[in-house]
C-alpha cells in the first residue's frame, strides 16, 4: 500500500503539500513520475511543471534525487521506509488542474499525486488533512473516492484500489453547498462552490430525470453512487468525466433561480453539460478505446475513434433533455440547429474527416488557433451529427426496429460491463451487426470523407424540414421557425469573427474566401475606420450590410503597429445557418418515427 497525504500548505501562495510514504522502496533507487495529461482532455499539459520543491528522506536522513526527464524523478538507492515531500502550485481555473485560494481548494490526481514506479497496482491510501487555520473551519470535503476513516466533514483517509483510481477522483474542499437526489435507489450528490443563488431543488429535479433517461438507455447504472462537483464562476464553461463523478464549471447566470419559469438558454447549456458528463460514465469511462487501456498518460495516446466517445455522447446529451421532458421538442431542434450551424460555418469540415479530427486531437482540436474554422472539424459537433445520421438511417431502414440506442446497449454489454477495450474500427462492425445492415458506405461517407452529411434527406422522413440559409445577423446561431422560411436576399458580410476592443474592432478569425480574406485582412488585425470613419462593431456590421452588390469600402487597420489600408468588397452571407421548420401536418408514419426517436407522445408532436 502507498500512503499519500495532502494538505493546504498556503492557500495565499496557492501551494499544496503532498507526502508519499513507501514502506519498501525499490532498493536500486525508487522512481516517481507524473502523468503528462489527464484522461478526458487530450492535450499534453505537463502537470509536473507545477511542482515547486521536492525532497526525499528516510530515518537515516535525506536521499539524493535526480530528475531524468520533465516528469520523472529518480532517487538514490535506499533500503528503509521512504518519505517524499513536495509542493504543488495550484492556480489553474479549470476542471483539469488544481486550484487553491482562501475560498476553496480543488485538485485532480494527475496534478498532485506522483506515481510510485512499479507500484501502480498497489492500493493507494489518501489522507486529506483539514486546514489548521480557523478561517477554514467550515470547509468540508467532496469526492467520490471511497472513504476509509473520515470525520463528519470528510477529512481523513480515503482508499483507491490502484494509482489509476487515485487519479480518477477529483476532490473539492470548501464551504460547499450540497444537495442530494436518488435515481433508481442510488445516491447522487451535487455540490456547488463559488458564489451563487441557485435553485438547487430545481436542478436536482431536472437532473434526476436526465440521469434516469441515460440509465434507461443502457439498461443499468454501474455505480453505487455518483457525484457532480460544480464550480460556479463569473464566466466559464467546462466539464470532465470520471468513473463515479464529474467536475463541472459554469457561469453564474446559467444556474436556475427560484423565479425561473421556462428553461433559459444558459440553464439548458448547464443541463446539457451535466447530461454529457453523466453519459460518459458509460461511454468512455467504461466502454473505452483499447489503446487507452494499454497505454499510460505519460505521453500522447492516439485513436481514430474519439468521435465515437465525444460525438455520440454529444448526440445523447441534448437528446436526453427532450426524451426526459426537461426541454420541449422546439428547444431540442433549436439545439440541433445550433450544432448544425456550428459545423456548417467552418470550411474545415471540407478538409478534415472525423477520424482525422479524432487522431489529431492532441495538436489540432486542443490547440486551436485563429485558422481553426478553416482547417479542422470538431469531433464533438460533427461526431454528434454523424451519430444522428446513423440513428435516423437505421431507424428508417429497419422501420424503427433498430436504432443507435440498440447499438449503444449492445456495446455496453460486451465492452462496458466487461471493461474490454474497443479496438480501432470495432464500433463500426458492431453497429452493422446490431442493425443487421451494411453500413460501410455510410461510415466511409461520414467518418472517412469530408462529404456533407445527408441530414436534410433523413430528417424529412421524420416530418422535419431543414433549410440552410444566410444568417439574419451576426447573432443568428440557427433556429426553429413556425412557418416555412421565405427566401431572402443574403446580406453582405465581412467574412470574419470580430470583437470590439476599446475603439478598435479586432478580427479574431478570418473565414476562407470571405470578403475580409480576399481583401487581405488577417486575424489579429484591428480595424480603425471604415470609409474614413470610426465605427463600432454593430455600426460596421450595419454599414457592410447596406452595401450594394459589388460596392467597395475602404478599411484602415493596424497589423501589429503598422497602419494598413484595404479595399474590401463585402460578399453575401453564405447559406450556413440551419433553420428548422417542424411541419404541422405530417403523415402517420412520420409521426410514429418522430415520437419513437424523441420519446414524445404522438399527440405532442
Ligand atoms: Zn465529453
Amino acid at each position: 500500500m502507498i500512503h499519500y497525504e495532502i494538505s493546504l500548505l498556503s492557500p495565499e501562495a496557492h501551494l499544496f503539500e503532498v507526502k508519499i510514504k513507501i514502506a519498501d522502496p525499490d532498493p536500486v533507487g525508487q522512481t516517481f513520475y507524473l502523468p503528462a495529461w489527464i484522461r478526458g482532455s487530450y492535450m499534453i499539459r505537463d502537470f509536473a511543471r507545477h511542482i515547486v520543491t521536492l525532497k526525499a528522506e528516510t530515518r537515516d536522513g535525506s536521499v539524493k534525487v535526480q530528475k531524468t526527464d520533465k516528469q520523472t524523478w529518480c532517487l538514490a538507492p535506499c533500503n528503509s521506509p521512504l518519505q517524499l515531500t513536495y509542493t504543488v502550485y495550484g492556480w489553474d481555473l479549470s476542471v483539469r488542474g488544481a486550484h487553491l485560494d482562501n475560498t476553496h481548494a480543488y485538485f485532480n490526481g494527475p496534478c498532485v499525486f506522483l506515481a510510485v514506479a512499479g507500484k501502480e497496482t498497489e492500493i493507494s491510501e489518501l489522507n486529506i488533512l483539514a486546514p489548521k487555520n480557523r478561517k477554514y473551519e467550515n470547509w468540508f470535503v467532496a469526492t467520490a473516492m471511497p472513504p476509509k476513516a473520515t470525520d463528519t466533514k470528510g477529512f481523513g483517509a480515503y482508499e483507491a484500489p490502484d494509482y489509476e483510481a487515485l487519479l480518477d477522483h477529483p476532490v473539492e474542499l470548501g464551504e460547499l453547498d450540497m444537495a442530494e437526489f436518488s435515481v433508481r435507489g442510488k445516491q447522487h450528490r451535487f455540490t456547488l462552490s463559488g458564489r451563487h443563488s441557485a435553485d438547487l431543488a430545481r436542478l436536482c429535479k431536472d437532473l434526476e430525470k436526465i440521469c434516469d433517461q441515460h440509465i434507461d438507455l443502457f439498461g443499468e447504472l454501474p455505480v453505487q453512487h455518483y457525484l457532480f462537483l460544480l464550480w460556479v464562476v463569473g464566466n466559464g464553461y467546462g466539464g470532465l468525466e470520471h468513473r463515479n463523478s464529474t467536475s463541472l464549471m459554469c457561469s453564474r447566470e446559467d444556474l436556475p433561480t427560484s423565479n425561473m419559469r421556462s428553461v433559459t438558454e444558459g440553464y439548458r447549456k448547464l443541463l446539457g453539460l451535466c447530461s454529457h458528463e453523466y453519459f460518459h460514465l458509460w461511454n468512455i469511462k467504461r466502454i473505452m478505446p483499447s489503446v487507452f487501456q494499454d497505454e499510460t498518460t505519460e505521453r500522447e495516446v492516439y485513436t481514430r475513434q474519439l468521435w465515437v466517445f465525444e460525438g455520440i455522447t454529444s448526440y445523447y446529451d441534448d437528446l436526453a433533455l427532450v426524451r426526459s421532458g426537461v426541454i420541449n421538442r422546439k428547444n431540442y431542434f433549436e439545439l440541433l440547429a445550433e450544432t448544425i450551424t456550428r459545423v456548417m460555418r467552418g470550411s474545415g469540415r471540407k478538409k478534415q474527416t472525423l477520424e482525422e479530427s479524432s487522431f489529431d486531437a492532441w495538436t489540432k482540436f486542443y490547440k486551436q488557433d485563429e485558422n481553426a474554422p478553416n482547417a479542422i472539424v470538431s469531433y464533438y459537433a460533427k461526431g454528434a451529427l454523424f451519430a444522428l445520421v446513423l440513428d435516423l438511417y437505421i431507424r428508417i431502414t429497419t422501420n424503427n426496429a433498430k436504432s443507435l440506442d440498440a447499438i449503444m446497449r449492445y456495446v455496453w454489454q460486451i465492452h462496458g460491463r466487461t471493461d474490454q477495450g474497443l479496438a480501432e474500427g470495432e464500433f463500426e462492425k458492431i453497429a452493422a451487426e446490431v442493425a443487421g445492415l451494411e453500413l460501410e458506405s455510410l461510415f466511409d461517407m461520414g467518418v472517412r470523407s469530408t462529404q456533407e452529411l445527408p441530414l436534410k434527406e433523413l430528417l424529412t422522413e421524420f416530418g422535419v424540414d431543414l433549410y440552410l440559409l444566410p444568417a439574419q445577423s451576426s447573432s443568428d446561431k440557427g433556429r426553429v421557425t413556425d412557418d416555412p422560411p421565405q427566401a431572402i436576399d443574403a446580406r453582405p458580410v465581412l467574412g470574419a469573427r470580430t470583437i470590439q476592443q476599446n475603439q478598435e474592432i479586432k478580427l479574431l478569425q478570418v473565414f476562407d474566401d470571405g470578403a475580409a480574406q480576399l481583401a487581405g485582412l488577417s486575424a489579429g488585425d484591428c480595424i480603425l475606420a471604415v470609409n474614413g470613419l470610426r465605427l463600432n462593431e454593430k455600426q460596421m456590421e450595419q454599414q457592410i450590410a447596406s452595401c450594394a452588390k459589388g460596392e467597395c469600402i475602404n478599411v484602415h487597420a493596424f497589423r501589429r503597429d503598422e497602419l494598413m489600408e484595404f479595399n474590401l468588397i463585402p460578399k453575401p452571407a453564405p447559406a450556413d445557418t440551419c433553420v428548422f421548420h417542424l411541419r404541422d401536418k405530417i403523415s402517420e408514419k412520420q409521426l410514429s418515427m418522430q415520437s419513437a426517436w424523441l420519446h414524445i407522445d404522438a399527440n405532442q408532436v
